[in-house]
């Protein structure tokens, strides 16, 4: 189904636009390149025709949280050139299955966890592209690495050798007010640029959603993560609430 053969465009199609001129507005502001801002739609609790659909727009960058669900559409949409990021918690025993099947993980926060990817890393696949979860708010409830742990942990994981440690990623807790919203994002890009005077040569700050993307940007995110803004809203079942 080719969506722009009468030039309607699907309602997919049409939040991506929006999305992607805030995308460039919020760059521009920040006296940024858009080029330095890569988009990543999170498509959980979305079925494959709502990714297909996105890609038809011209996205190719797909984010999941749930492995089970992840791995159907990725099967499903096979065809597609797409690029997966897995940003959801990780269970040891499912490292494999994620190592196998994904180009991106944002949510590393254990050296047991990013050893068992690197081992598990097929000879055939480009090392596996990683970001430590930092938990940036110190809620309880969160994870992530708490702050006094990330260099020891950056350094022993930049070592392995079937796994790129690209940067970091939070998640911060929600907050209206634009200022607010900045100060964490801040905060990442200050532990970023800490990591590097270790010489990682970390290039990515994952942070930013639907509701706080802007803010991100002005604090130097280069992967945004958006759903509800592209998707819509979740209709979340028993296993995702
Ligand atoms: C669901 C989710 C997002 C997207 O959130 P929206 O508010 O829908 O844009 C981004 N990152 C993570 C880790 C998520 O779990």
């Amino acid at each position: 189904m080719n969506h722009a053969v009468h030039g309607i465009m699907t309602t997919i199609a049409y939040n991506l636009q929006a999305v992607r001129t805030a995308i460039a507005e919020a760059a521009v502001r920040a006296g940024r390149s858009t080029d330095e801002v890569t988009l990543l739609a999170v498509s959980k609790t979305f079925a494959h025709d709502a990714i297909r659909e996105a890609y038809l727009a011209g996205q190719t960058c797909f984010a999941e949280n749930y492995l089970q669900e992840a791995i159907e559409k990725i099967i499903a949409l096979h065809d597609l050139p797409l690029e997966w990021h897995f940003i959801g918690p990780i269970q040891s025993n499912k490292t494999r299955i994620i190592a196998e099947n994904f180009n991106w993980v944002h949510s590393v926060d254990r050296l047991k966890i990013a050893k068992r990817l690197s081992e598990q890393r097929p000879e055939n696949l480009p090392a596996l592209q990683i970001c430590l979860q930092v938990n940036i708010s110190d809620e309880e409830s969160k994870s992530g690495i708490p702050l006094d742990e990330v260099d020891e942990l950056a350094i022993a994981i930049s070592k392995l050798p079937r796994i790129q440690l690209r940067g970091l990623m939070a998640i911060p807790a929600p907050s209206k007010d634009a200022r607010l919203q900045r100060q964490p994002f801040k905060l990442l890009r200050e532990i970023l640029e800490r990591e590097n005077r270790h010489d990682l040569n970390l290039d990515t700050l994952s942070m930013g959603m639907s509701d706080d993307f802007s803010a991100a940007i002005s604090e130097g995110a280069t992967m945004v993560r958006i759903g509800t803004a592209i998707f819509g809203n979740r209709h979340y079942g028993d296993k995702h609430s």
